[in-house]
């Protein structure tokens, strides 16, 4: 298969590239929308025989039944979760990443590749505030990003409680404090790690605030927690913590102060919300999904470390045919997480960084928050709408007066059917609502005002 002959690869090359050209080209791409095992059957079938179907029909098979299977992501009108809207730079760059058999865990086989990938996570590390040491590398998501920072601050407060000679009780630190606002990450890390998960309530505005923190870590006994974990932006919300109280409790008791900003970490990019964030150049270590809110394709997470010689000592793998690795001093990503072989998941982000440059990347985040604030202002001027909190980023939570938890369903139902929008419910405290997610710089106020109409 390998012996693919040069004609052949280039007529299946050039449908490749023609393919991947036109669905960058589409404006605006088609929404399109599951189907059904059985629907899938009847119109794919079996794929993979013996002899195999051949190249062009392969992709021809993509093109007609399964790729009008997956919902774009990118489309304008996909507003919920998160979406992920690509930049074509970033998005063509993926195809060459893709072609060029990169190894990225280390320096010594990807050092053009780390090299590049470092200069993107540096302008992440600027806008936080984190010094010239900071460091990192790009996981799959914020996932794996949470995971990550999780066993290095664990193991670090481990060594410093071996290091102060404690014994008994809380010498080995297993607790993690954050708010039950938190992504689901964070307590999926914690059954991950066989730690506890300690729930902090959030203040009147649902923010973690240092005050309430303090006394829970109080309580529990400082000295059992190794890590607080504090959201600039939760999901469901976007919600930035208090992050300078916050951090001032973590010095004052010495623990761990990790960022998840995963969806949020993007509006430090934003003038206009810069200030929610004052704290945040305290952290020990950070994430923010390039996939969600800074135009990269999946899938990319930005993990930072203030000291990443402290993650080193917590992710690297020790075996005897990797020791002409670690026996360097030179940077390989694959030490500051958890994994071994990684694509050079970066690049497609820093390719459209180096394109577009960073004043782009403002404007984009920017655009995204004027339409958020349109949306706001929009739905608090319909009578039969209602915001549900202010919103502090590009998330806008809001109830339908009168409507049940099976109206939204029906609803959002027959918007996709439709092909016109993909908004689902969310709930808050029992409620059923709904929700607008703008991470998309195509997504418009025409977009909006057209999905709010067909809620009157
Ligand atoms: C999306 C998200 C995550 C998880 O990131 P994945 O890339 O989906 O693994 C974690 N934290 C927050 C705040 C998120 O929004």
């Amino acid at each position: 298969m390998h012996g693919y002959s040069d004609l052949q690869l280039e007529t299946l090359g050039d449908a490749i590239l023609a393919y991947s050209a036109d669905r960058l080209k589409l404006d605006p791409v088609p929404l399109d929308g599951p189907r059904t095992l059985a629907q899938l059957d009847a119109a794919a079938g079996t794929t993979i025989t013996a002899e195999g179907i051949g190249g062009e029909a392969a992709l021809d098979l993509f093109a007609r039944d399964l790729a009008p299977a997956c919902i774009s992501t990118d489309h304008p009108r996909y507003l919920s979760f998160i979406p992920c809207a690509p930049t074509e730079a970033a998005a063509m760059f993926d195809l060459v990443v893709g072609a060029s058999s990169i190894y990225g865990g280390s320096w010594l086989e990807g050092a053009g590749a780390v090299y590049a990938e470092n200069q993107a996570l540096r302008w992440i590390a600027d806008l936080v505030g984190l010094p010239a040491e900071a460091g990192g590398v790009f996981v799959p998501g914020g996932t794996i990003g949470n995971l990550s920072a999780l066993v290095a601050a664990r193991h670090t407060a481990r060594m410093q409680a071996a290091h102060a000679g404690r014994t008994g009780a809380g010498a080995r630190p297993w607790r993690v404090a954050a708010t039950h606002g938190a992504h689901s990450s964070i307590s999926s890390a914690c059954d991950v790690m066989d730690a506890e998960f300690v729930g902090v309530e959030v203040d009147g505005d649902l923010r973690l605030t240092g005050e309430n923190l303090r006394k829970v870590l109080l309580e529990h006994g400082p000295e059992t927690f190794f890590a607080v974990v504090a959201t600039s932006g939760t999901t469901n919300f976007g919600i930035v913590d208090d992050l300078a109280s916050v951090a001032a409790v973590c010095q004052e008791l010495g623990i761990w102060f990790h960022v998840d900003g995963a969806y949020g970490g993007a509006g430090l990019a934003a003038p206009s919300v810069r200030h929610l964030y004052a704290g945040i150049e305290h952290c020990d270590s950070f994430i923010v999904d390039p996939h969600k809110w800074l135009f990269a394709p999946f899938d990319c997470c930005a993990l930072l470390y203030r000291e990443p010689a402290l993650a080193r000592a917590a992710h690297t793998q020790h075996a005897s045919y990797l020791d002409v690795l670690t026996g360097t001093p030179d940077w390989n990503p694959t030490d500051y997480s958890v994994g071994l072989t990684r694509r050079a998941r970066g690049l497609p982000f820093w390719f459209s960084l180096a394109t577009h440059g960073t004043d782009a990347y403002t404007e984009a985040v920017e655009r995204t928050l004027e339409v958020t604030r349109f949306a706001a202002s929009e739905i608090a001027g319909r009578d039969y709408l209602e915001v549900v909190r202010e919103p502090d980023l590009s998330v806008v939570v809001f109830r339908r007066r009168e409507w049940s938890a099976g109206d939204y369903q029906v609803w959002s139902d027959r918007l996709l059917a439709d092909e016109f929008a993909f908004v689902v419910p969310t709930s808050h405290e029992g409620e059923t609502l709904t929700r607008f997610a703008i991470v998309n710089p195509r997504t418009s106020e025409d977009d909006i005002s057209a999905i709010l109409d067909t809620m009157a």
